[in-house]
């Protein structure tokens, strides 16, 4: 993504509503947060989406299901000032978002609260030194070991056919299980149903680029 500094875009991210500040004091009471948030005494799955851009996905998501909490993870402020600004007109009580970088994601969730976690249209780093950097290696995957609940899912979506093959071989290392995938998402019906599209995807399936997906899992007995 093409970044452009936006002035006083740390500083309203710092004082943002939508953004929780300190992550690591709410690390283990996430249900506990959203509890308070939404009024309600339920516990509700919790999803998040590494990588979520200006966050559009996951507003959708939101809306769309109100029953699950999602947190958004953005490391870049000028990029996550987009989300929030789009924010302000949706005002959604079970959708939160985090200013960091996720490699340190182990900070601000305990292992075992998250059920799934979303990799749209992360970024390939084509270079072989950069491999530990992208978010489907082996490296982030072990990471998200380290937060997922055992039997816990991450779907991953790019039209970067390079990055996808990486990522089919990075599954076992990284100690996951393989549930499906496909290297056509718009024109396989059963994945694509109930499909909500990312800007990226919108931007890349309208030049015909088809769109790889796959869902995999932690093993219920890690
Ligand atoms: N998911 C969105 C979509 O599909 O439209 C945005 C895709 S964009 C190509 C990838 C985003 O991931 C960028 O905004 C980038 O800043 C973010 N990102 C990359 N590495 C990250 C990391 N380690 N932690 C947090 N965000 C990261």
């Amino acid at each position: 993504m093409r970044l452009r500094h936006i002035k006083g875009a740390e500083e309203t991210i710092a004082s943002n509503r939508f953004v929780i500040q300190e992550p690591e004091a709410v690390k283990g009471h996430w249900q506990d947060y959203f509890k308070e948030l939404r009024g309600d005494d339920l516990p509700h799955p919790l999803h998040i989406e590494v990588g979520m851009g200006k966050g559009r996905f996951l507003m959708d998501m939101a809306e769309a299901h109100p029953d699950i909490n999602y947190i958004g993870i953005e490391m870049y402020s000028s990029v996550l000032l987009r989300g929030l600004q789009k924010m302000e007109e949706r005002d959604l009580n079970n959708l939160r978002f985090l200013r960091i970088d996720a490699t340190y994601i182990e900070d601000s969730f305990e292992k075992g609260e998250v059920d799934r976690i979303y990799l749209n249209f992360s970024d390939p780093w084509p270079k072989d030194r950069h491999a530990k950097r992208r978010l489907p290696g082996r490296v982030f995957l072990k990471r998200f070991a380290g937060i997922l609940v055992p039997g816990g899912n991450i779907e991953f979506k790019t039209d970067n056919r390079e990055l996808f093959d990486f990522a089919l071989e990075e599954v076992e290392p990284a100690g996951y299980e393989m549930i499906e995938y496909t290297f056509d998402l718009h024109n396989n019906e059963k994945m694509s149903a109930g499909n909500i599209m990312t800007e990226y995807e919108e931007k890349f399936s309208s030049i015909g680029n088809p769109i790889c997906k796959y869902i995999i899992r932690l093993p219920e007995q890690v």
